[in-house]
């Protein structure tokens, strides 16, 4: 991560805060999706309250620093909004993989075409759920 964490706060017109900075860096230094529980343990020795990392994950998401990954989990999973790619999750270890090249935006165009109701789409998600090689042999 080459881009400073501060200057994402400040572009995004958030004040510094230390409890801003040390959420932020939880994102940058795990490459996978992650919820709030997973950051408030990270966070352990800050202190920092669970309510305000629930606050502070919405006002991030509502900015576009971070956007929401569909684990089919009950909590919300968020990662840094970067390059766009799609995941693999393993349904037995939770192990999670990224991979570039969706072929979703020919098949939206092939959607719209027959498609009665819609004139246009501007965002897909994809994640795919499987078995990784580890749990395959389990
Ligand atoms: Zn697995
Ligand atoms: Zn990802
Ligand atoms: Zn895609």
């Amino acid at each position: 991560m080459t881009r400073d964490i501060s200057d994402i706060l400040k572009t995004n017109g958030f004040k510094i805060t230390s409890t801003r900075l040390a959420i932020l860096k939880v994102f940058s230094s795990d490459c996978k999706p992650i919820n709030a529980e997973y950051i408030h343990d990270k966070l352990k020795k800050e202190k920092v309250n669970i309510v305000t990392i629930y606050r502070t994950l919405i006002s991030f998401e509502n900015a576009g620093i971070i956007k929401r990954v569909d684990m089919q989990k009950d909590s919300v999973y968020y990662e840094l909004a970067g390059h766009h790619h799609h995941h693999i999750i393993c349904t037995d270890c939770g192990m999670v993989e990224s991979f570039d090249g969706c072929d979703l935006d020919n098949l939206s165009k092939e959607v719209l075409k027959s498609s009665n109701n819609f004139s246009l789409i501007n965002k897909h998600s994809l994640e795919l759920f499987g078995l990784c090689k580890k749990c395959c042999k389990n």
